[in-house]
Protein backbone atom coordinates (compact mmCIF):
# COMPACT_ATOMS: atom_id res chain seq x y z
CA UNK A 1 0.00 0.00 0.00
CA UNK A 2 1.25 3.40 -0.79
CA UNK A 3 -0.09 6.97 0.05
CA UNK A 4 0.53 9.71 -2.77
CA UNK A 5 -0.37 13.78 -1.99
CA UNK A 6 -1.92 15.48 -4.66
CA UNK A 7 -4.36 18.49 -5.41
CA UNK A 8 -7.79 18.00 -4.92
CA UNK A 9 -9.41 18.40 -8.12
CA UNK A 10 -12.62 17.28 -8.13
CA UNK A 11 -15.03 16.33 -5.08
CA UNK A 12 -15.86 12.21 -4.65
CA UNK A 13 -14.15 9.11 -4.20
CA UNK A 14 -13.28 6.80 -6.52
CA UNK A 15 -12.24 3.21 -6.04
CA UNK A 16 -11.19 1.22 -9.34
CA UNK A 17 -8.24 -0.68 -10.95
CA UNK A 18 -5.60 1.49 -13.03
CA UNK A 19 -5.49 2.08 -16.29
CA UNK A 20 -2.27 4.39 -17.78
CA UNK A 21 -3.08 6.31 -20.19
CA UNK A 22 0.72 6.90 -22.08
CA UNK A 23 1.12 8.62 -25.72
CA UNK A 24 3.43 6.41 -27.34
CA UNK A 25 6.44 7.10 -29.55
CA UNK A 26 5.17 6.57 -32.72
CA UNK A 27 8.81 7.19 -34.78
CA UNK A 28 9.02 4.82 -38.18
CA UNK A 29 12.92 4.92 -38.60
CA UNK A 30 13.53 3.04 -41.82
CA UNK A 31 13.89 -0.64 -41.69
CA UNK A 32 15.46 -2.83 -44.57
CA UNK A 33 13.82 -5.72 -45.01
CA UNK A 34 14.66 -9.80 -47.33
CA UNK A 35 11.98 -11.33 -46.65
CA UNK A 36 9.05 -9.42 -48.42
CA UNK A 37 6.49 -11.99 -48.05
CA UNK A 38 6.59 -12.07 -44.34
CA UNK A 39 5.81 -8.63 -44.26
CA UNK A 40 3.00 -8.27 -46.26
CA UNK A 41 1.91 -11.39 -43.67
CA UNK A 42 2.53 -8.62 -40.67
CA UNK A 43 0.95 -5.89 -42.35
CA UNK A 44 -2.37 -8.41 -43.11
CA UNK A 45 -2.22 -9.09 -39.75
CA UNK A 46 -2.30 -5.46 -38.20
CA UNK A 47 -4.92 -4.36 -40.77
CA UNK A 48 -7.09 -7.33 -39.61
CA UNK A 49 -6.82 -6.28 -35.91
CA UNK A 50 -7.52 -3.04 -36.19
CA UNK A 51 -10.25 -3.89 -38.30
CA UNK A 52 -12.06 -6.00 -35.67
CA UNK A 53 -10.77 -3.07 -32.85
CA UNK A 54 -12.64 -0.77 -35.32
CA UNK A 55 -15.77 -3.00 -35.63
CA UNK A 56 -16.29 -3.42 -31.71
CA UNK A 57 -15.86 0.46 -31.20
CA UNK A 58 -18.11 1.43 -33.83
CA UNK A 59 -20.99 -1.13 -32.45
CA UNK A 60 -20.20 0.24 -29.27
CA UNK A 61 -20.41 3.81 -29.95
CA UNK A 62 -23.87 3.36 -32.19
CA UNK A 63 -25.15 1.64 -28.61
CA UNK A 64 -24.05 3.99 -26.35
CA UNK A 65 -24.24 7.15 -28.44
CA UNK A 66 -26.17 6.93 -31.26
CA UNK A 67 -25.54 6.42 -34.56
CA UNK A 68 -24.25 10.07 -35.48
CA UNK A 69 -21.31 9.56 -33.42
CA UNK A 70 -20.59 5.88 -35.06
CA UNK A 71 -19.56 7.44 -38.21
CA UNK A 72 -16.45 8.52 -37.33
CA UNK A 73 -15.61 4.60 -36.95
CA UNK A 74 -16.98 4.00 -40.64
CA UNK A 75 -14.51 6.52 -41.78
CA UNK A 76 -11.82 4.87 -40.25
CA UNK A 77 -13.12 1.63 -41.88
CA UNK A 78 -13.24 2.94 -45.09
CA UNK A 79 -9.81 4.19 -44.95
CA UNK A 80 -8.56 0.62 -43.66
CA UNK A 81 -9.67 -1.00 -46.48
CA UNK A 82 -8.88 1.60 -49.32
CA UNK A 83 -6.59 0.15 -52.19
CA UNK A 84 -5.61 3.52 -53.03
CA UNK A 85 -3.51 3.98 -49.82
CA UNK A 86 -2.40 0.20 -49.35
CA UNK A 87 -2.01 -1.10 -53.05
CA UNK A 88 1.13 1.41 -52.91
CA UNK A 89 2.10 0.43 -49.50
CA UNK A 90 2.42 -3.15 -50.89
CA UNK A 91 4.33 -2.47 -54.19
CA UNK A 92 6.70 -0.18 -51.57
CA UNK A 93 7.65 -3.13 -49.40
CA UNK A 94 7.77 -5.44 -52.62
CA UNK A 95 9.69 -3.31 -54.45
CA UNK A 96 11.92 -1.49 -52.09
CA UNK A 97 12.40 -3.98 -49.71
CA UNK A 98 11.27 -1.69 -46.63
CA UNK A 99 9.51 -2.57 -43.70
CA UNK A 100 5.80 -2.38 -43.43
CA UNK A 101 5.63 0.23 -40.74
CA UNK A 102 7.91 2.17 -43.23
CA UNK A 103 5.80 1.64 -46.13
CA UNK A 104 2.31 2.35 -44.47
CA UNK A 105 3.56 5.61 -42.66
CA UNK A 106 5.65 6.97 -45.70
CA UNK A 107 2.90 6.27 -48.18
CA UNK A 108 -0.01 7.78 -45.46
CA UNK A 109 2.07 10.77 -44.76
CA UNK A 110 2.21 11.69 -48.26
CA UNK A 111 -2.10 11.33 -48.27
CA UNK A 112 -1.67 13.42 -44.89
CA UNK A 113 -0.14 16.49 -46.66
CA UNK A 114 -1.68 16.22 -49.74
CA UNK A 115 -5.47 16.51 -48.12
CA UNK A 116 -3.99 18.76 -44.94
CA UNK A 117 -3.34 21.68 -48.19
CA UNK A 118 -6.49 21.11 -50.22
CA UNK A 119 -9.14 24.21 -49.78
CA UNK A 120 -12.09 21.02 -49.63
CA UNK A 121 -13.10 20.56 -46.14
CA UNK A 122 -14.21 17.47 -46.31
CA UNK A 123 -10.54 16.42 -47.55
CA UNK A 124 -9.04 18.45 -44.81
CA UNK A 125 -11.04 16.33 -42.17
CA UNK A 126 -9.95 12.99 -43.98
CA UNK A 127 -6.08 13.69 -43.14
CA UNK A 128 -7.35 14.03 -39.27
CA UNK A 129 -8.94 10.56 -39.87
CA UNK A 130 -6.09 8.91 -42.07
CA UNK A 131 -3.23 10.27 -38.93
CA UNK A 132 -5.66 8.20 -36.75
CA UNK A 133 -5.99 4.88 -38.69
CA UNK A 134 -2.32 5.11 -39.31
CA UNK A 135 -1.86 5.52 -35.68
CA UNK A 136 -4.31 2.45 -35.08
CA UNK A 137 -2.36 0.10 -37.36
CA UNK A 138 0.98 1.61 -36.79
CA UNK A 139 0.51 0.94 -32.66
CA UNK A 140 0.13 -3.08 -33.60
CA UNK A 141 3.40 -3.30 -36.35
CA UNK A 142 5.47 -1.53 -33.54
CA UNK A 143 4.39 -3.64 -30.69
CA UNK A 144 3.17 -0.45 -29.05
CA UNK A 145 0.50 -0.60 -26.06
CA UNK A 146 -2.11 2.25 -26.52
CA UNK A 147 -5.65 2.39 -25.83
CA UNK A 148 -7.77 5.69 -26.86
CA UNK A 149 -9.15 6.82 -24.28
CA UNK A 150 -12.37 7.11 -25.57
CA UNK A 151 -12.10 3.22 -26.15
CA UNK A 152 -12.54 2.07 -22.61
CA UNK A 153 -15.22 -0.23 -21.84
CA UNK A 154 -14.00 -1.36 -18.64
CA UNK A 155 -14.25 0.63 -15.29
CA UNK A 156 -11.03 1.94 -14.43
CA UNK A 157 -9.45 4.70 -12.88
CA UNK A 158 -7.00 6.82 -15.55
CA UNK A 159 -3.84 7.60 -14.29
CA UNK A 160 -1.49 9.92 -16.84
CA UNK A 161 1.50 12.32 -16.91
CA UNK A 162 -1.20 14.81 -17.81
CA UNK A 163 -4.88 15.06 -19.52
CA UNK A 164 -5.27 17.81 -21.94
CA UNK A 165 -8.95 19.25 -22.04
CA UNK A 166 -9.78 17.15 -25.17
CA UNK A 167 -8.41 13.88 -23.33
CA UNK A 168 -10.54 14.95 -20.98
CA UNK A 169 -13.51 15.70 -22.83
CA UNK A 170 -13.42 12.02 -24.63
CA UNK A 171 -13.76 10.11 -20.99
CA UNK A 172 -16.48 8.21 -20.59
CA UNK A 173 -18.42 8.74 -17.16
CA UNK A 174 -19.38 5.40 -17.48
CA UNK A 175 -16.14 3.61 -17.50
CA UNK A 176 -14.01 6.06 -16.14
CA UNK A 177 -14.71 6.45 -12.38
CA UNK A 178 -11.52 8.70 -11.45
CA UNK A 179 -8.60 10.19 -13.04
CA UNK A 180 -4.87 11.11 -11.27
CA UNK A 181 -2.12 12.84 -13.08
CA UNK A 182 1.88 13.47 -12.48
CA UNK A 183 0.95 17.57 -13.56
CA UNK A 184 -1.76 20.10 -13.28
CA UNK A 185 -3.26 22.57 -10.90
CA UNK A 186 -6.96 22.90 -9.28
CA UNK A 187 -7.77 25.72 -12.13
CA UNK A 188 -5.94 23.54 -14.89
CA UNK A 189 -8.78 23.32 -17.75
CA UNK A 190 -8.35 19.13 -17.07
CA UNK A 191 -9.15 19.90 -13.75
CA UNK A 192 -12.09 22.25 -14.40
CA UNK A 193 -13.71 19.40 -16.76
CA UNK A 194 -13.29 16.89 -14.49
CA UNK A 195 -15.63 19.06 -11.90
CA UNK A 196 -18.25 19.40 -14.88
CA UNK A 197 -18.00 15.74 -15.89
CA UNK A 198 -18.42 14.50 -11.71
CA UNK A 199 -15.10 12.64 -12.28
CA UNK A 200 -13.31 12.68 -8.96
CA UNK A 201 -9.90 13.89 -9.43
CA UNK A 202 -6.32 14.65 -8.13
CA UNK A 203 -3.80 16.29 -9.87
CA UNK A 204 -0.22 17.78 -9.15
CA UNK A 205 1.05 13.95 -7.43
CA UNK A 206 4.36 14.42 -9.31
CA UNK A 207 5.03 11.16 -9.62
CA UNK A 208 1.83 8.67 -9.69
CA UNK A 209 2.02 7.53 -13.18
CA UNK A 210 5.41 5.64 -12.28
CA UNK A 211 4.27 4.09 -8.87
CA UNK A 212 1.22 1.99 -10.58
CA UNK A 213 0.89 -0.69 -12.73
CA UNK A 214 -1.62 -1.10 -15.16
CA UNK A 215 -4.67 -2.97 -12.80
CA UNK A 216 -3.06 -2.07 -10.11
CA UNK A 217 -6.10 -1.24 -7.35
CA UNK A 218 -6.37 2.48 -6.46
CA UNK A 219 -8.36 4.81 -4.70
CA UNK A 220 -8.50 8.41 -5.65
CA UNK A 221 -9.96 10.71 -3.08
CA UNK A 222 -11.30 13.59 -4.59
CA UNK A 223 -12.23 15.31 -1.83
CA UNK A 224 -9.00 15.67 0.15
CA UNK A 225 -6.14 14.96 -2.87
CA UNK A 226 -5.11 11.53 -1.49
CA UNK A 227 -4.23 8.55 -3.79
CA UNK A 228 -3.67 5.39 -2.72
CA UNK A 229 -2.25 2.94 -4.43
CA UNK A 230 -2.73 -1.27 -3.67
CA UNK A 231 -4.47 -0.18 -0.55
CA UNK A 232 -5.65 -3.17 2.27
CA UNK A 233 -9.27 -4.33 2.18
CA UNK A 234 -9.86 -2.33 5.37
CA UNK A 235 -8.64 0.86 4.51
CA UNK A 236 -11.09 -0.37 0.52
CA UNK A 237 -13.55 -0.45 3.61
CA UNK A 238 -12.88 2.78 4.86
CA UNK A 239 -13.09 4.39 1.64
CA UNK A 240 -16.06 2.43 0.30
CA UNK A 241 -17.98 4.26 3.57
CA UNK A 242 -16.56 7.81 2.39
CA UNK A 243 -17.61 7.73 -0.77
CA UNK A 244 -20.79 6.99 0.34
CA UNK A 245 -21.24 9.21 2.87
CA UNK A 246 -20.45 11.94 0.16
CA UNK A 247 -23.34 10.59 -1.80
CA UNK A 248 -25.34 11.15 0.62
CA UNK A 249 -24.32 14.66 1.41
CA UNK A 250 -24.88 15.37 -2.61
CA UNK A 251 -28.72 13.69 -1.87
CA UNK A 252 -29.31 16.48 0.54
CA UNK A 253 -27.93 19.25 -0.76
CA UNK A 254 -30.41 18.13 -3.89
CA UNK A 255 -33.09 19.25 -1.00
CA UNK A 256 -31.82 22.88 -1.61
CA UNK A 257 -32.58 23.52 -5.67
CA UNK A 258 -35.58 25.21 -5.91
CA UNK A 259 -34.60 27.15 -3.18
CA UNK A 260 -32.61 31.13 -3.84
CA UNK A 261 -29.57 32.26 -2.22
CA UNK A 262 -30.36 34.26 0.43
CA UNK A 263 -27.82 34.62 3.29
CA UNK A 264 -28.97 34.23 7.04
CA UNK A 265 -30.01 38.28 7.35
CA UNK A 266 -31.78 38.12 4.02
CA UNK A 267 -29.57 39.16 1.53
CA UNK A 268 -29.81 37.42 -1.98
CA UNK A 269 -27.15 36.60 -4.06
CA UNK A 270 -27.23 34.75 -7.77
CA UNK A 271 -25.17 31.29 -8.04
CA UNK A 272 -24.45 30.60 -11.45
CA UNK A 273 -22.81 27.79 -12.83
CA UNK A 274 -19.51 27.44 -15.58
CA UNK A 275 -20.37 25.66 -18.65
CA UNK A 276 -18.28 24.14 -21.61
CA UNK A 277 -20.93 23.00 -23.76
CA UNK A 278 -24.35 23.18 -24.16
CA UNK A 279 -24.41 19.13 -22.31
CA UNK A 280 -23.16 21.29 -19.38
CA UNK A 281 -27.12 22.50 -18.99
CA UNK A 282 -28.54 19.51 -17.75
CA UNK A 283 -26.14 19.49 -14.91
CA UNK A 284 -26.92 23.19 -13.97
CA UNK A 285 -30.44 22.49 -13.63
CA UNK A 286 -30.20 19.80 -11.80
CA UNK A 287 -27.82 21.65 -9.63
CA UNK A 288 -30.38 24.28 -8.81
CA UNK A 289 -28.20 26.94 -10.90
CA UNK A 290 -29.90 30.10 -10.79
CA UNK A 291 -27.65 31.32 -14.23
CA UNK A 292 -24.88 30.36 -16.48
CA UNK A 293 -22.29 32.77 -15.33
CA UNK A 294 -19.38 31.67 -17.87
CA UNK A 295 -19.82 29.62 -20.92
CA UNK A 296 -16.09 28.86 -22.02
CA UNK A 297 -17.06 28.71 -26.07
CA UNK A 298 -13.66 27.73 -26.68
CA UNK A 299 -14.33 23.99 -26.04
CA UNK A 300 -16.80 24.31 -28.85
CA UNK A 301 -13.53 24.81 -31.21
CA UNK A 302 -11.72 22.13 -29.98
CA UNK A 303 -11.81 18.52 -30.67
CA UNK A 304 -12.47 18.79 -34.38
CA UNK A 305 -9.89 19.81 -37.60
CA UNK A 306 -11.46 23.57 -38.56
CA UNK A 307 -13.10 25.95 -36.93
CA UNK A 308 -17.08 25.73 -36.22
CA UNK A 309 -19.02 27.15 -38.81
CA UNK A 310 -21.45 30.01 -37.84
CA UNK A 311 -24.08 27.56 -37.93
CA UNK A 312 -22.65 25.17 -35.75
CA UNK A 313 -21.87 28.16 -33.13
CA UNK A 314 -25.88 29.58 -33.28
CA UNK A 315 -27.34 26.22 -32.68
CA UNK A 316 -24.62 26.01 -29.89
CA UNK A 317 -25.77 29.06 -28.43
CA UNK A 318 -29.38 28.98 -29.07
CA UNK A 319 -29.44 25.33 -27.24
CA UNK A 320 -28.01 27.05 -24.27
CA UNK A 321 -30.04 30.16 -24.24
CA UNK A 322 -33.37 28.12 -24.48
CA UNK A 323 -32.61 25.33 -22.37
CA UNK A 324 -31.90 28.08 -19.40
CA UNK A 325 -35.31 29.44 -20.20
CA UNK A 326 -34.65 33.08 -19.94
CA UNK A 327 -32.62 32.93 -17.12
CA UNK A 328 -29.13 34.86 -17.55
CA UNK A 329 -26.18 33.10 -20.03
CA UNK A 330 -22.98 34.64 -19.40
CA UNK A 331 -21.04 33.36 -23.37
CA UNK A 332 -17.67 34.41 -23.19
CA UNK A 333 -15.66 34.68 -26.56
CA UNK A 334 -12.97 32.46 -27.29
CA UNK A 335 -10.56 32.06 -24.92
CA UNK A 336 -7.85 30.09 -26.44
CA UNK A 337 -4.05 29.43 -25.90
CA UNK A 338 -2.73 28.93 -22.75
CA UNK A 339 -3.40 25.27 -21.82
CA UNK A 340 -5.94 25.19 -24.47
CA UNK A 341 -4.63 24.87 -27.96
CA UNK A 342 -6.06 24.74 -31.32
CA UNK A 343 -3.76 22.69 -33.80
CA UNK A 344 -6.01 23.56 -36.66
CA UNK A 345 -4.61 27.47 -36.13
CA UNK A 346 -1.09 26.70 -36.48
CA UNK A 347 0.02 29.05 -34.48
CA UNK A 348 3.91 29.66 -33.29
CA UNK A 349 4.97 27.64 -30.43
CA UNK A 350 5.38 30.89 -27.28
CA UNK A 351 7.62 30.86 -24.81
CA UNK A 352 5.02 31.22 -22.28
CA UNK A 353 1.65 30.72 -23.55
CA UNK A 354 -0.21 32.31 -20.59
CA UNK A 355 1.57 35.46 -21.58
CA UNK A 356 1.09 35.53 -25.32
CA UNK A 357 -1.08 35.69 -28.30
CA UNK A 358 -4.24 34.36 -26.11
CA UNK A 359 -8.29 35.41 -26.71
CA UNK A 360 -9.18 38.75 -27.40
CA UNK A 361 -5.56 39.39 -28.38
CA UNK A 362 -6.06 36.73 -31.32
CA UNK A 363 -9.56 37.93 -31.67
CA UNK A 364 -8.65 41.40 -32.47
CA UNK A 365 -5.95 40.35 -34.96
CA UNK A 366 -7.77 37.36 -36.79
CA UNK A 367 -11.47 39.27 -36.49
CA UNK A 368 -12.94 36.80 -39.42
CA UNK A 369 -13.06 34.05 -36.75
CA UNK A 370 -14.09 36.81 -34.04
CA UNK A 371 -17.01 38.44 -36.50
CA UNK A 372 -18.34 34.59 -37.43
CA UNK A 373 -18.65 34.27 -33.67
CA UNK A 374 -20.24 37.62 -32.70
CA UNK A 375 -22.68 37.30 -35.36
CA UNK A 376 -23.66 33.40 -34.11
CA UNK A 377 -23.60 34.82 -30.53
CA UNK A 378 -26.31 38.08 -32.12
CA UNK A 379 -28.75 35.45 -34.06
CA UNK A 380 -29.05 33.49 -31.19
CA UNK A 381 -29.79 35.93 -28.56
CA UNK A 382 -33.19 36.23 -29.36
CA UNK A 383 -33.81 32.83 -27.64
CA UNK A 384 -33.29 34.31 -24.25
CA UNK A 385 -31.32 36.60 -21.62
CA UNK A 386 -27.82 36.52 -23.47
CA UNK A 387 -24.97 38.80 -21.60
CA UNK A 388 -21.55 38.88 -23.82
CA UNK A 389 -18.38 38.93 -21.90
CA UNK A 390 -14.88 39.25 -23.46
CA UNK A 391 -11.81 37.15 -21.92
CA UNK A 392 -8.16 38.47 -21.06
CA UNK A 393 -8.85 42.47 -21.55
CA UNK A 394 -6.30 44.33 -20.47
CA UNK A 395 -6.93 47.54 -21.66
CA UNK A 396 -9.76 50.09 -22.36
CA UNK A 397 -8.72 50.26 -25.82
CA UNK A 398 -9.31 46.25 -26.56
CA UNK A 399 -12.83 46.34 -24.90
CA UNK A 400 -13.46 49.49 -26.97
CA UNK A 401 -12.29 47.40 -30.33
CA UNK A 402 -13.97 44.30 -29.24
CA UNK A 403 -17.09 45.85 -28.75
CA UNK A 404 -17.08 47.72 -31.63
CA UNK A 405 -16.76 44.55 -33.45
CA UNK A 406 -19.48 43.45 -31.56
CA UNK A 407 -21.71 46.95 -32.78
CA UNK A 408 -20.87 46.71 -36.31
CA UNK A 409 -22.25 43.09 -37.01
CA UNK A 410 -25.18 43.60 -34.97
CA UNK A 411 -25.77 46.50 -37.14
CA UNK A 412 -25.00 44.08 -40.56
CA UNK A 413 -27.76 41.84 -38.89
CA UNK A 414 -30.01 44.57 -38.52
CA UNK A 415 -29.71 45.75 -41.81
CA UNK A 416 -30.12 42.28 -43.12
CA UNK A 417 -33.47 42.06 -41.50
CA UNK A 418 -32.39 39.26 -38.80
CA UNK A 419 -34.15 39.87 -35.58
CA UNK A 420 -31.57 41.08 -32.48
CA UNK A 421 -31.97 41.09 -28.58
CA UNK A 422 -31.92 44.88 -27.21
CA UNK A 423 -31.07 43.74 -24.17
CA UNK A 424 -27.38 42.17 -24.11
CA UNK A 425 -25.69 43.32 -21.56
CA UNK A 426 -21.65 43.42 -22.60
CA UNK A 427 -18.92 42.97 -19.97
CA UNK A 428 -15.24 41.59 -19.67
CA UNK A 429 -13.33 39.25 -17.61
CA UNK A 430 -11.02 40.92 -15.16
CA UNK A 431 -8.37 38.44 -14.79
CA UNK A 432 -5.22 40.88 -15.37
CA UNK A 433 -4.09 42.48 -12.55
CA UNK A 434 -3.70 45.93 -14.62
CA UNK A 435 -7.87 45.91 -15.14
CA UNK A 436 -8.41 45.14 -11.72
CA UNK A 437 -6.64 48.44 -10.57
CA UNK A 438 -7.81 50.37 -13.54
CA UNK A 439 -11.53 48.58 -12.66
CA UNK A 440 -13.09 52.52 -12.09
CA UNK A 441 -12.35 53.29 -15.60
CA UNK A 442 -13.56 50.37 -17.00
CA UNK A 443 -16.79 50.39 -15.26
CA UNK A 444 -17.78 53.75 -16.99
CA UNK A 445 -17.92 51.38 -20.09
CA UNK A 446 -18.81 48.15 -19.33
CA UNK A 447 -22.18 46.43 -18.54
CA UNK A 448 -20.83 44.33 -16.32
CA UNK A 449 -17.45 42.79 -14.39
CA UNK A 450 -16.56 38.72 -14.08
CA UNK A 451 -13.77 38.17 -12.35
CA UNK A 452 -11.62 35.86 -13.49
CA UNK A 453 -9.47 34.71 -10.29
CA UNK A 454 -8.06 31.30 -11.97
CA UNK A 455 -5.38 34.08 -14.23
CA UNK A 456 -5.74 36.84 -12.11
CA UNK A 457 -3.78 34.85 -9.40
CA UNK A 458 -1.42 33.51 -11.47
CA UNK A 459 -0.99 37.10 -12.65
CA UNK A 460 -0.80 38.89 -9.30
CA UNK A 461 1.44 35.95 -7.91
CA UNK A 462 3.71 35.11 -11.28
CA UNK A 463 2.73 31.87 -10.42
CA UNK A 464 1.47 29.52 -13.87
CA UNK A 465 -1.56 28.09 -12.41
CA UNK A 466 -0.47 24.74 -14.46
CA UNK A 467 3.11 24.33 -12.39
CA UNK A 468 2.32 21.92 -9.19
CA UNK A 469 5.72 22.77 -8.05
CA UNK A 470 4.73 26.69 -7.67
CA UNK A 471 1.45 26.00 -6.29
CA UNK A 472 2.51 27.25 -3.24
CA UNK A 473 1.83 30.50 -4.57
CA UNK A 474 -1.29 30.44 -5.82
CA UNK A 475 -2.95 31.79 -2.79
CA UNK A 476 -6.62 32.64 -3.56
CA UNK A 477 -6.70 34.15 0.02
CA UNK A 478 -3.68 36.07 -0.18
CA UNK A 479 -4.84 39.75 0.92
CA UNK A 480 -3.28 40.86 -2.34
CA UNK A 481 -6.25 38.93 -3.89
CA UNK A 482 -8.65 40.13 -1.41
CA UNK A 483 -7.80 43.79 -2.42
CA UNK A 484 -8.14 43.02 -5.75
CA UNK A 485 -11.47 42.01 -5.77
CA UNK A 486 -12.56 44.47 -3.49
CA UNK A 487 -11.23 47.35 -6.04
CA UNK A 488 -13.29 45.47 -9.02
CA UNK A 489 -16.52 45.11 -6.97
CA UNK A 490 -16.36 48.85 -5.46
CA UNK A 491 -15.47 49.65 -8.79
CA UNK A 492 -18.60 48.10 -10.01
CA UNK A 493 -21.10 49.37 -7.53
CA UNK A 494 -19.95 52.97 -7.63
CA UNK A 495 -20.97 52.96 -11.86
CA UNK A 496 -23.91 50.85 -11.11
CA UNK A 497 -23.07 47.93 -12.29
CA UNK A 498 -22.74 44.39 -11.16
CA UNK A 499 -19.53 42.45 -9.96
CA UNK A 500 -19.40 38.63 -10.34
CA UNK A 501 -16.51 35.87 -10.12
CA UNK A 502 -16.40 32.63 -12.73
CA UNK A 503 -12.75 31.78 -11.06
CA UNK A 504 -12.48 28.62 -9.52
CA UNK A 505 -12.33 30.63 -6.16
CA UNK A 506 -16.00 31.79 -6.44
CA UNK A 507 -17.47 28.09 -5.45
CA UNK A 508 -14.11 27.70 -2.35
CA UNK A 509 -15.80 27.15 0.70
CA UNK A 510 -13.23 29.24 2.71
CA UNK A 511 -13.77 32.10 0.36
CA UNK A 512 -17.28 32.42 0.32
CA UNK A 513 -17.54 34.30 3.32
CA UNK A 514 -14.76 36.41 2.21
CA UNK A 515 -16.95 37.27 -0.63
CA UNK A 516 -19.69 37.74 0.63
CA UNK A 517 -18.69 40.13 2.53
CA UNK A 518 -17.01 41.94 -0.37
CA UNK A 519 -20.45 42.58 -1.60
CA UNK A 520 -19.84 40.64 -4.86
CA UNK A 521 -23.34 39.65 -6.52
CA UNK A 522 -22.84 37.00 -8.78
CA UNK A 523 -20.94 33.58 -7.85
CA UNK A 524 -20.20 31.58 -11.13
CA UNK A 525 -18.81 28.07 -10.60
CA UNK A 526 -18.75 24.13 -11.15
CA UNK A 527 -22.29 23.11 -11.18
CA UNK A 528 -21.53 20.98 -8.10
CA UNK A 529 -20.60 23.26 -6.42
CA UNK A 530 -23.47 25.46 -6.24
CA UNK A 531 -25.83 23.72 -3.91
CA UNK A 532 -22.81 23.01 -0.87
CA UNK A 533 -22.33 26.78 -1.58
CA UNK A 534 -25.73 27.73 -1.01
CA UNK A 535 -26.42 26.14 2.08
CA UNK A 536 -23.31 27.16 2.99
CA UNK A 537 -24.23 31.11 2.53
CA UNK A 538 -28.01 30.46 4.27
CA UNK A 539 -26.29 29.81 7.66
CA UNK A 540 -23.73 33.17 6.86
CA UNK A 541 -24.88 36.66 8.02
CA UNK A 542 -23.63 39.33 5.53
CA UNK A 543 -23.33 41.99 7.44
CA UNK A 544 -20.76 39.60 9.84
CA UNK A 545 -18.87 38.75 6.84
CA UNK A 546 -18.45 42.71 5.89
CA UNK A 547 -16.57 42.98 9.43
CA UNK A 548 -14.68 39.71 8.87
CA UNK A 549 -13.66 40.89 5.13
CA UNK A 550 -12.82 44.37 6.42
CA UNK A 551 -10.47 42.21 8.88
CA UNK A 552 -9.25 39.95 6.19
CA UNK A 553 -7.89 43.10 4.11
CA UNK A 554 -6.10 44.51 7.10
CA UNK A 555 -4.03 41.02 7.51
CA UNK A 556 -0.31 40.24 6.19
CA UNK A 557 -0.76 36.41 4.58
CA UNK A 558 -2.85 33.76 3.75
CA UNK A 559 -2.38 31.69 6.57
CA UNK A 560 -3.48 34.28 8.39
CA UNK A 561 -7.02 34.57 6.11
CA UNK A 562 -7.28 30.92 6.29
CA UNK A 563 -7.35 30.91 9.95
CA UNK A 564 -9.24 34.34 10.50
CA UNK A 565 -12.33 32.63 8.68
CA UNK A 566 -11.71 28.97 10.40
CA UNK A 567 -12.62 31.04 13.61
CA UNK A 568 -16.63 32.03 12.61
CA UNK A 569 -19.56 30.46 13.38
CA UNK A 570 -20.74 28.97 10.03
CA UNK A 571 -24.10 27.28 11.83
C1 LIG B 1 -10.36 32.55 -14.99
O1 LIG B 1 -9.28 32.85 -15.50
O2 LIG B 1 -10.63 32.69 -13.79
C2 LIG B 1 -11.42 31.96 -15.82
C3 LIG B 1 -12.62 31.74 -15.33
O3 LIG B 1 -11.13 31.62 -17.10
P1 LIG B 1 -10.29 30.32 -17.52
O4 LIG B 1 -10.21 29.41 -16.32
O5 LIG B 1 -11.02 29.67 -18.64
O6 LIG B 1 -8.98 30.88 -17.90
MG1 LIG C 1 -9.00 33.00 -17.60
Amino acid sequence: MLNIQGIAASAGVAIAPVFKLEHPDYTVKHRGIEDTAAEITRLEEALSKSQQELEAIKARTQQELGEKKAEIFESHLLILNDPELLTPVRDKINTEKVSAEYALNETAQQFISMFENMKSDYLRERAADMKDVTKRVLTHLLGLNYVNPAEISEEVIVVAEDLTPSDTAQLNRKYVKGFTTNIGGRTSHSAIMARSLEIPAVVGTKDVLSKVSNGDLLIVDGLDGTVIVNPSAEVVEQYTAKRDAYLQQIEEWKKLREVPTVSRDGVHVELAANIGTPNDVAGVLENGGEGVGLYRTEFLYMGRTELPSEEVQFNAYKTVLEKMEGKPVVVRTLDIGGDKELPYLDLPKEMNPFLGFRAVRLCLEQTDIFRTQLRALLRASTYGNLRIMFPMIATLDEFRQAKSLLLEEKAKLVSEGVAVSEDIQIGIMVEIPATAVLADQFAKEVDFFSIGTNDLIQYTMAADRMNERVSYLYQPYNPAILRLVKMVIDAAHKEGRWAGMCGEMAGDATAIPLLLGLGLDEFSMSATSILPARSQIAKLSKSEMQELAAKALQLGTAEEVVELVKGINQS
